[in-house]
């Protein structure tokens, strides 16, 4: 092998969230997993100064002429140029810094009813990274396959993603959608009702980071007996001085009370849109959670108690969609079959 050339994995499942992109390579398995963030220079969008955990510790931090911005918004592309450049560095990363020996096919999952101009600026973005070819898979379907669930046969399967930017549910069955939900409420929802919740108790403003640190701190679904607390630190928008105050967990679960209702809808509507004889092996078979949402602390307990069904937490729930495409991406027959089906729900 030639110095600084290094064997690809012809096959990639790409996972382009709003929070995080995965990487998955065909015989590897997930070899990467970044924020889906780029730091640019303001005057010139076309200028990337950092890509993924680089770029987001910049976030709240950068002087004027660098902003960081997130180039997926509720899972659809929002800036083209720096999606296509991100996605063009995270694929080299993936690849150990080496030059490519040939182009890979890349399936990349989409949230469930983007549009087909949605669709196109994905398939485009990737192929301008360097893929030789792209295939679209929705997300729920990726997910369900990651998480291990059958979905070739005519048993009912159902599952929730809960992401940074949107949850999505879907029962699915023979390869195919059967129904499915998206709501534009998952992990940042959470963050953003953190914010607001400190900002009015307590005359605090604290920062996104902050706000994401305290929910996997001490953030729960549900109220439970024990009592933990946080110190957040913030600007008092009284005095414009830094300041620090104690929060508990029973007032994050207060604070998380409206975001959570919104996906719980989702969850409802869903399951109420299911025909009744998939519904039983739903009952029997449970509801898979996945998506880096559902850890935060007694979610499955949420939507257990709520709806009556058996929730089942996936194994690295925040890697299963970025896996089922990458299986898909090694299994072209596989692929196909999905892929033929996908093309109806558009
Ligand atoms: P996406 O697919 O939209 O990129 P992910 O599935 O990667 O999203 O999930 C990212 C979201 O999950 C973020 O909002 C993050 O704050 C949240 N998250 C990750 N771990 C936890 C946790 N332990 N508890 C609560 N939320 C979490
Ligand atoms: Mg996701």
């Amino acid at each position: 092998m030639a110095f600084g050339v290094k064997f690809i994995s012809r096959n990639i499942g790409l996972d382009l969230g709003t929070a995080n992109v995965v990487v998955y390579l065909d015989g590897q398995g997930i070899v990467l997993r970044e924020p889906c963030m780029v730091a640019v220079r303001a005057d010139s969008r076309r200028h990337v100064l950092a890509v993924g955990e680089d770029a987001k510790a910049m976030l709240g931090r950068t002087p004027d002429n660098i902003v960081a911005v997130r180039p997926v918004i509720d899972g659809v592309i929002a800036d083209f140029d720096s999606t296509q450049l991100m996605v063009k560095y995270l694929l080299h990363k993936a690849n150990g810094f080496a030059v490519p020996i040939m182009r890979p096919r890349v399936v990349v999952c989409v949230p469930y009813g983007i549009t087909p101009v949605e669709r196109r600026a994905v398939i485009e973005s990737v192929r301008g990274a360097g893929a030789r070819s792209v295939h679209l898979v929705v997300e729920p379907m990726a997910a369900a396959i990651g998480a291990g669930l059958d979905i070739e046969g005519a048993q009912g399967s159902m599952v929730v993603d809960i992401g940074g930017g949107t949850s999505e549910m879907a029962v699915l069955s023979m390869n195919g959608v059967v129904t499915a939900c998206s709501v534009r409420c998952a992990g940042q929802k959470m963050d953003e009702a953190i914010i607001n919740y400190i900002k009015n108790e307590y005359n605090l403003l604290i920062g996104e980071r902050t706000a994401e640190e305290v929910k996997l701190g001490i953030g729960s679904a549900i109220q439970i007996r024990r009592r933990e607390t946080a110190m957040v630190r913030g600007r008092d928008l009284i005095t414009g001085l830094p300041n620090t105050v104690e929060i508990s967990n029973e007032e994050i679960t207060e604070a998380l009370h409206e975001p959570l209702t919104t996906i719980m809808n989702g969850v409802r509507t869903c399951l109420e849109n299911t025909p009744p004889e998939l519904a039983s092996d739903i009952m029997n078979k449970g509801i898979y959670l996945t998506g880096g949402g559902s850890l935060l602390g007694g979610m499955d307990l949420l939507i257990a108690n709520q709806t009556g069904m058996p929730v089942i937490l996936a194994e690295n729930p925040m890697d299963c969609v970025a896996q089922g495409a990458g299986i898909l991406a090694g299994n072209l027959e596989r692929l196909r079959r999905i892929t033929e089906e996908a093309e109806d729900w558009k």
